[in-house]
This record gives structure tokens, C-alpha cells and sequence, in this order.
């Protein structure tokens, strides 16, 4: 019979909230999948848990997927952890579940830490609607790219970042999106556990020399991209406005609705318009 996986969320700092399900697994499985053994082995060691690990990890997540997969069609049950909180948010475990639904096997979430859930209920940001971006590029000119997107997203944008750079993440945030409200949500479930909120000029003169682990919360634009580009169209004339659409290739009638429907006028007064031309 095939065995099962487990994807088994760790603290992300406080060994505290570690779930009672959580430890049970671990120590039924037959195996543990970890992204850095000697680092899970400080969290069993604490746990008494003794349980042979295997290496599991960004750079090696296909190969090793295979063996892990090969190991419950025999049958075993395995567990897969991150060095913190769930696996698959911005660490590996997305190979790994593919192959399983591939191969007909059950897999299990036992839930349990997430950095951003945390830090998003805590920022005061609105939590109907959010992104979750995870790590932004680390080449500058695709972090750029990514932030130009997130222009006019209207939910509230949620980042991890690496603390060497915070300060980096924070000047491009600045620069593309503007002297927004956001929050650094940092060490969460540690000593130092805080929440630092203001614009993010106000964030950036704050961080210097701020260590530790970060999620930065951004609050959602004003306007969303759909909304800005129609301001920008109502700011031209009627003819501007035709043509825009009509480049698109709709026809006159439905060009005249979308006008009308933009500039929130009577459709009936732009047919009277483009009749007089
Ligand atoms: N899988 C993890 C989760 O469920 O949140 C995320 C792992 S990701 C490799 C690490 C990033 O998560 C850090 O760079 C930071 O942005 C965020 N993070 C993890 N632990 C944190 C903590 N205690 N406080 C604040 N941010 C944290």
C-alpha cells in the first residue's frame, strides 16, 4: 500500500507553536524530508524525536521529489518541513506535492506557522483581499519590473525579504509606488517580535542598522490600473478617446458604450457629438 505525505508547518522563531499534530506526525512518520537537516535536527533534538532525515531543498527539489516519491509507493509515510514556518510559501514543497497528485498519492497539510498570515493580520491593512509576492528578484532591473506591476494593485501587497536587503527593497518600494503606508513586521513570535508602521520614508530613516527578519506589508493603491488608464482617457478629447478603442478594433457602436460609460455621460450625447463632426 502507497504511504502518504505530510506537509508539516514548523515555528517560524517561538518552538512554542509547534502544533500538537504537528509532533505527532513527526514522530509516526518514516521518514522526514528537510530543507536543512541539521537545522531540523535542533527542532527535533528539542522535541525528542529521533527519525532518519533526508536533504530536500530549492536546488535539488526534482531529483530528490523523485526518490521521496519512489520511497511512499513503497509504502512509507513522509514528512516535509522547511527550515520555517509552512512548506511551499516561498520555500520548497511545490515539486514535490505535483509529483504526488501525479502519482495518486494522498498528501496531507497539517497546518501550523506562516510568516505573512501573521503579519498580515497585525498590520492593520485590509485582510478581505491581499497578494502574497513572497521574495522579490534580486536583480534590480526585474524587481523593478515586478514592482511596476504592483503599481496599482488595490490589495494589500505582502513581501518577504532577506535583511541585507531591506533597505534596498524599501528605496525601490519608494521610488515606483510612491510614499506609501506599510508595515515592517518583524521577528515574529521572537523576543523582538515588533511592528513598525508609517510611510516608508519615515520606515527607511528608522532602519538603519535594524536586524532581523522582515515581512513588508504594503497598504493597496488607490487606484487600480483599470481605473487610472481611464482617468487618463477622460483627460483627452472625444476624438482621442475614439481612436483609443478603435484601435482595438471595436466597432462604432461599441466604442460610443465604453465612451459613455467612462466618462459616466449619456450615450445618446456622444452619438449627437460624433453626428455634428
Ligand atoms: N515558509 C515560511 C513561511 O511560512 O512564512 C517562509 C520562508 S522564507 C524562506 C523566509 C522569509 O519569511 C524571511 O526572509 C522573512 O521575510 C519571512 N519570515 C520568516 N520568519 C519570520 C519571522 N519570524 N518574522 C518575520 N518574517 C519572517
Amino acid at each position: 500500500m502507497k504511504g502518504k505525505i505530510y506537509l508539516v508547518a514548523t515555528p517560524i522563531g517561538n518552538l512554542e507553536d509547534i502544533t500538537l499534530r504537528a509532533l505527532k506526525i513527526l514522530k509516526e512518520v518514516d521518514l522526514i524530508a528537510a530543507e536543512d537537516t541539521r537545522h531540523t535536527l535542533g527542532l527535533l533534538n528539542h522535541f525528542e524525536i529521533s527519525k532518519p532525515l533526508i536533504s530536500y531543498y530549492k536546488q535539488n527539489e526534482k531529483t530528490k521529489s523523485n526518490i521521496i516519491i519512489d520511497r511512499v509507493l513503497e509504502g512509507q509515510n513522509v514528512a516535509i518541513v522547511s527550515d520555517a514556518g509552512t512548506p511551499a510559501i516561498s520555500d520548497p514543497g511545490e515539486e514535490i506535492v505535483k509529483q504526488a497528485i501525479e502519482n495518486n498519492i494522498q498528501i496531507i497539510p497539517i497546518p501550523g506557522a506562516c510568516a505573512f498570515v501573521n503579519a498580515l493580520i497585525a498590520s492593520g491593512f485590509s485582510t478581505k483581499e491581499f497578494l502574497f509576492v513572497g521574495f522579490l528578484s534580486a536583480l534590480k532591473k526585474e524587481k523593478k519590473e515586478k514592482l511596476e506591476e504592483l503599481k496599482y494593485e488595490k490589495r494589500t501587497i505582502i513581501l518577504y525579504e532577506a535583511p541585507h536587503k531591506l533597505l534596498g527593497t524599501l528605496e525601490a518600494i519608494k521610488e515606483i509606488l510612491g510614499d506609501r503606508d506599510i508595515v515592517l513586521a518583524r521577528e515574529l513570535t521572537k523576543i523582538h517580535e515588533e511592528f513598525v508602521r508609517g510611510k516608508v520614508s519615515s520606515i527607511i530613516e528608522q532602519t538603519e542598522g535594524i536586524k532581523g527578519e522582515f515581512v513588508i506589508l504594503i497598504e493597496g493603491g488607490e487606484e487600480s490600473i483599470k481605473e487610472k488608464q481611464t482617468s487618463d482617457l477622460n483627460q483627452t478629447t472625444l476624438e482621442e478617446h475614439y481612436n483609443y478603442y478603435a484601435m482595438q478594433g471595436l466597432d462604432k457602436k461599441e466604442i460610443i458604450k465604453k465612451i459613455a460609460k467612462d466618462r459616466n455621460i449619456n450615450k445618446n450625447e456622444i452619438y449627437q457629438y460624433f453626428l455634428k463632426k
